[in-house]
């Protein structure tokens, strides 16, 4: 069956929704957005921009660099790095034929097979190891609750071409640090080991042979999976299977000397950074592409979707995705519930609001005002015109309204008086307010200055 066609007991509750299918049906349709898909709006919009503003300031600091992927990616590219055996590639994909072409499409449900597939076309690691890092739109059809939306936001950051546990160690500071920068406490940071390949299949016969032994409480996921891919049913979010896989043989007992010692490596970086963490051994992550070091940054104000960022190690993606073998590795962060923990802690940004208004009482003082308007933008100066042509301009009384609606500091006014003079009123909207001063519009700009001095 093709993965399109497979429909969940998600699907089913769907139902609800129109689908219009013909000519006449779509033009009646009632437009919304698609459920679980949000639409950003002003004024919290701002602090999406200020988060985006403070990981770019962070990642140059850390010498990571720019890299946008496309959201469309072919199918074929999540089916071999996330793994055929996960939620993701069995149920959660926005796949679909391109209607021209019949090629397979999917929109990305996450960005490092992407990034990954970048990289190797590009030849990127040709003259050494990258630092990257991603903000942008993902998708999967989940069921949509609080903190998890069918369209959400990740920001990524991935290290290739290092296969040492200072990168990983260094990727987690990096998080760490924008935790600081955000204002956020209460993360907890949660550490694993998922081993090499040869460890894993240790571990999967004892694995296998004790979820057999429980075969009475595993939900029809985990017996569909206890063949095909046994870690992931570590990952179940089911509480009734709690019990049987806390008392799964854990991966960390099958490690290996040289897995071992890097994670030992990792951890005394952490501590002697002050870093602190606990070991979960039953972190596996959601994609099959892990291994070594996996990690994931939660918190417990966010109800059951408490995961705010996670990672790993990938030494094999690459090499899978048709490169040259490069060891890999990354965090992604998902932006809506870190924003959601970052108003909870009362850090979110004011809102936006201009400099100024201009009250305009003459639609005859619109072409000064404009030129006026776009000298003070030029001096950085963020100024709002009252634009009522059409209505003729409105009154004083509601032009001051709207100023003082806009949160701006300061009206200009461009009454008919003061320009025969040619000068502008400046009032005071805030602070006690009404102070009033007549300025020469040839000194606005070193007003303007005092402005952004004050600010
Ligand atoms: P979860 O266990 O909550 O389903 P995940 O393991 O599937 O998360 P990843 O694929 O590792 O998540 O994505 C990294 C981060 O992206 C998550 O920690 C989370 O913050 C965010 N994220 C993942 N899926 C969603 C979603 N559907 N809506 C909102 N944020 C999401
Ligand atoms: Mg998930």
């Amino acid at each position: 069956m093709a993965e399109q066609d497979k429909k969940t007991a998600y699907d089913a509750a769907d139902n609800t929704t129109s689908k219009p299918r013909s000519k006449s049906e779509f033009k009646s349709a009632k437009l919304s957005a698609v459920k679980g898909m949000n639409d950003i709006l002003p004024p919290d919009s701002a602090s999406w921009e200020w988060l985006e503003g403070k990981v770019r300031s962070l990642m140059a600091r850390y010498a990571f660099r720019n890299i946008r992927t496309p959201i469309v990616e072919p199918t074929a590219l999540f089916v071999r790095s996330l793994g055929e055996v996960t939620d993701i590639v069995e149920k959660e994909m926005y796949s679909f034929e391109d209607r021209l072409n019949g090629e397979a499409l999917t929109l990305r449900p996450e960005c490092t097979a992407g990034v990954v597939r970048a990289v190797v076309e590009h030849s990127m690691l040709y003259e050494g190891g990258k630092r990257l890092y991603y903000m942008g739109p993902m998708f999967r059809h989940e069921r949509p609750q609080r903190g998890r939306y069918r369209q959400f936001h990740q920001i990524g950051a991935e290290v290739l071409g290092f296969p040492g546990a200072e990168v990983d160690a260094e990727l987690i500071l990096l998080a760490n640090a924008l935790w600081k920068e955000l204002g956020l406490t209460g993360v907890r940071l949660e550490l694993n080991s998922l081993g090499q390949p040869a460890e894993r299949l240790a571990h999967r016969a004892a694995l296998i042979a004790h979820l057999e032994k429980h075969a009475e409480l595993l939900d029809e996921d985990a017996r569909r999976r206890l063949h095909s891919n046994p870690l992931r049913i570590l990952d179940t979010k089911n509480p009734a299977m709690k019990e049987v896989v806390e008392s799964a043989p854990r991966l960390l007992d099958f490690l290996g000397e040289a897995s071992l010692a890097h994670f030992n490596t990792l951890r005394g970086i952490l501590e002697a950074n002050g870093i602190a963490y606990t070991i979960n051994p039953r972190l596996v992550r959601g994609m099959d592409y892990y291994n070594l070091t996996v990690f994931e940054f939660v918190t417990d104000s966010l109800g059951s979707q408490g995961t705010i960022c996670g990672g790993g190690r990938f030494d094999y993606l690459i090499e899978q995705i048709g490169g040259k073998p490069a060891p890999a590795v990354g965090w992604a962060l998902g932006v809506e519930r870190v924003l959601e923990l970052v108003r909870e802690h009362g850090h979110a940004p004011a809102a936006l609001v201009p400099d100024v208004y201009a009250v305009i009482p003459d639609a005859q003082a619109l072409p000064i005002a404009i030129k006026t308007l776009q000298s003070l933008r030029e001096a950085g100066v963020s100024a709002q015109m009252h634009a009522a042509s059409g209505e003729g301009m409105g009154s004083m009384k509601s032009q001051f309204k709207k100023a003082d609606a806009s949160g701006a500091r300061y009206a200009l006014v461009f009454g008919a008086d003061e320009l025969a003079r040619s000068e502008v009123t400046i009032k005071s909207l805030r602070e006690g307010g009404g102070e009033q001063t007549a300025q020469p519009l040839a000194n606005l700009s070193a007003w303007a200055q005092t402005l952004q001095s004050n600010a």
